[in-house]
C-alpha cells in the first residue's frame, strides 16, 4: 500500500465485511484516522449496505457492488486528477 486514497476504496468494501486480512484492516483504519474523504465514504458504504441488509439480501448483489465501486473510483480519478 502506498497510501493514496484510490487504493483504500478497492478495498473498503472488504473492509466492512469483515473479510480483510487483520493487517489490511488496521491500514485502512490508519488511513481512515487522517484521511476524512476516506472516513465519508465509509460512511456511505456502510449505509448502503445497511439499506440492503435492511431488506431480502444479505450481502450486496454483485451488480449493485461493481457500480459503487466503479462510482467511487471514478469519484476519486476526479478529485485526485488521475488520467
Ligand atoms: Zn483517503
Amino acid at each position: 500500500m502506498t497510501g493514496k486514497c484510490p487504493e483504500y476504496v478497492n478495498e473498503l468494501n472488504d473492509y466492512l465485511d469483515g473479510s480483510l486480512d487483520s493487517g489490511i484492516c488496521a491500514e485502512i483504519e490508519k488511513h481512515l484516522g487522517k484521511c476524512q474523504n476516506c472516513r465519508i465514504m465509509v460512511d456511505t458504504l456502510k449505509q448502503t449496505v445497511k439499506l440492503c441488509r435492511g431488506g431480502k439480501e444479505e450481502s450486496l448483489p454483485p451488480a449493485l457492488e461493481s457500480r459503487l465501486n466503479n462510482l467511487l473510483k471514478a469519484k476519486w480519478d476526479k478529485k485526485f486528477g488521475k488520467k
